[in-house]
């Protein structure tokens, strides 16, 4: 239960300002540069953070550079490591309200779902990576008898992690995480409207016993501290979840700097396909709304494209516009609410475009298509349904990460699947139908890291997260994801 008493003290509440935190230490910008930090709450500032330079970017990836070659962490006992991991996992868990609406302040999810999906799941990771670390091991390779051939698995070195605004604690973790827990130290940049609580994560990881240097937050835009990480010949992994735009710089970077390996986990445009025999209307119609609605849309999993088979289009579309006609939006640190704001006005913008963009093409906007609370200075918008979009559309084709849900009828299984795979995305899907053997038939067919059947989203840490086509090259989550943060090397003993 939601303590709302708490909440309401914690949404005025004076918020110092972002510092970096590098080496140990937290250090303004080397200019003394600030960036304000808006609420899209509604709209005013009410901090600032660091407006990072070059130079603060060189001096983390510095610091962590030291930290990694002097190997306190690397060699570390495993057992102390995993202690300092979850102590840091203890922490976060006991400052989980605080840092859920320090977020939600800062980016506008729903904090129904932001404490879940953001302190409380960053433990949940850190705890999970700090459980395994001590499980990794090597192998013996089957050589030839007069040899011993070892495989090691090391840690990598340095890794700079940049992140998105949508969920920066828990993506931020699925990187972070696993790469501490292997070894490695690390240099995170957060978005420039999602920072405030992962520098409060770097607070407490000092305050949990991470050695300096191991963990460094640096604030600030993207084209500058973002791409001192990606051209910096002492980073050795850059990880990103982002836009394809960036992903494709970042590669860039790679090439021109030190060949880095580089791991994108981009965006998606994923279909939710509905045959006419899916078990339960009602319930599909419930979790259908939930994938594209909450967070405003903006997950980089959210059922985007709603495919129905022509037979139940009509009956679909309207118990749909029903379930989205009772969610409440708006204020998102009120504990009822589905769904909150849209990060930036700049998002809002581009969210409507989409929708206008559809309507000058004779598309129908359903339900929604609009700013709403402007009253309250915040960027909100009322979930949208489009009906007739064709798979041609730009809106059938591009993401767009707000609450705007494309809708595009289909008369076979052929159809749906040649719809479904028509993007340059490849991230996530769903199929809901009874029949067993379409659905495996589907799973196979559609071009996507994850295919749900019979619901919408949901995962846990066990499972991997990553996409195919434009959407990425790497795995999140799971212990697949240690293998971005290892590197192999072999030993070859004459006996
Ligand atoms: P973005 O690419 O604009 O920004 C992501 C990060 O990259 C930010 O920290 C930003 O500061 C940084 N950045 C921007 N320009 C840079 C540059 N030139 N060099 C280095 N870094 C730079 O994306 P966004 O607007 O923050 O996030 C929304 C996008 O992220 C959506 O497309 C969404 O689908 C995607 N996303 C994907 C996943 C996934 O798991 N695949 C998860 C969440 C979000």
């Amino acid at each position: 239960m939601l303590d709302r008493t708490r909440i309401e003290e914690l949404r005025h509440a004076a918020v110092p300002p972002a510092l970096h935190v590098i080496d140990g230490e937290r250090r303004p910008a080397s200019d003394g540069g600030v960036l304000e930090v808006i609420s899209p709450l509604d709209g005013r500032a009410f901090t600032t953070m660091a407006r990072g330079t070059q130079q603060d970017a060189d001096a983390a990836i510095a610091a962590a550079r030291r930290a990694f070659d002097e190997g306190g962490w690397r060699d570390m006992a495993p057992a102390a490591r995993k202690k300092i991991l979850l102590k840091w996992a203890d922490l976060i868990a006991g400052n989980a309200l605080e840092l859920a609406v320090l977020g939600v302040r800062d980016n506008g999810t729903e904090i129904g779902m932001a404490l879940k999906a953001e302190p409380l799941s960053a433990a949940g990771t850190i705890r999970y990576y700090a459980e395994a670390l001590d499980k990794l091991s090597g192998e013996i390779a089957p050589t030839d008898p007069g040899v011993l051939g070892l495989v090691h698995r090391e840690p990598v070195g340095v890794v700079g992690a940049i992140v998105p605004w949508n969920f920066p604690l828990m993506i931020g973790a699925w990187k972070f995480a696993p790469a501490l827990a292997a070894g490695n130290t690390v240099v995170l940049k957060p978005a420039e409207t999602a920072s405030l609580t992962l520098v409060r994560l770097a607070e407490l990881a000092l305050e949990a016993g991470l050695p300096p240097g191991v963990f460094n937050v640096v604030t600030g835009p993207g084209p500058v501290v973002g791409a001192a990480i990606g051209l910096s010949m002492e980073v050795d992994v850059l990880v990103f979840t982002g836009s394809g735009a960036t992903g494709r710089r970042l590669l860039e970077y790679a090439a021109r700097s030190n060949l880095k390996r580089v791991y994108l986990e981009l965006g998606g445009k994923s279909p939710n396909i509905v045959f006419a025999d899916t078990p339960d209307l009602a319930q599909a119609v419930k979790v259908s709304a939930n994938g594209i609605f909450r967070n405003s849309g903006q997950v980089c999993v959210a059922g985007s494209r709603l495919l129905v088979e022509r037979s139940i289009h009509d009956r679909f579309v309207e118990a749909l516009a029903g379930q989205v006609q009772v969610m409440t939006v708006g204020d998102p640190l009120d504990p009822a609410t589905g769904a909150g704001a849209v990060n930036s006005l700049a998002q809002l913008d581009r969210n409507l475009g989409f929708v206008e963009e559809a309507r000058a093409l004779g598309r129908e906007v359903r339900i929604g298509g609009k700013r709403i609370l402007e009253e309250t200075g915040g960027y909100y918008m009322a979930p949208t349904i489009v009906t007739g979009v064709a798979p041609s559309d730009r809106l059938a084709r591009d993401e767009v990460f707000g609450p705007v849900l494309a809708v595009i009828p289909f008369d076979t299984e052929e159809e749906a699947v040649a719809i479904a795979n028509g993007t340059d995305y490849g991230l996530a899907a769903a199929v809901w139908t009874r029949d067993l053997s379409r659905a495996h038939r589907m799973v196979r067919a559609i071009r996507a890291g994850v295919v749900h059947v019979n619901t919408y989203g949901g995962a846990d840490l066990t499972v991997p997260l990553g996409g195919v086509k434009q959407s990425g090259n790497g795995h999140d989550k799971s212990l697949h994801a240690f293998d971005k943060y290892l590197d192999l090397k072999t030993a070859w003993i004459k006996l």
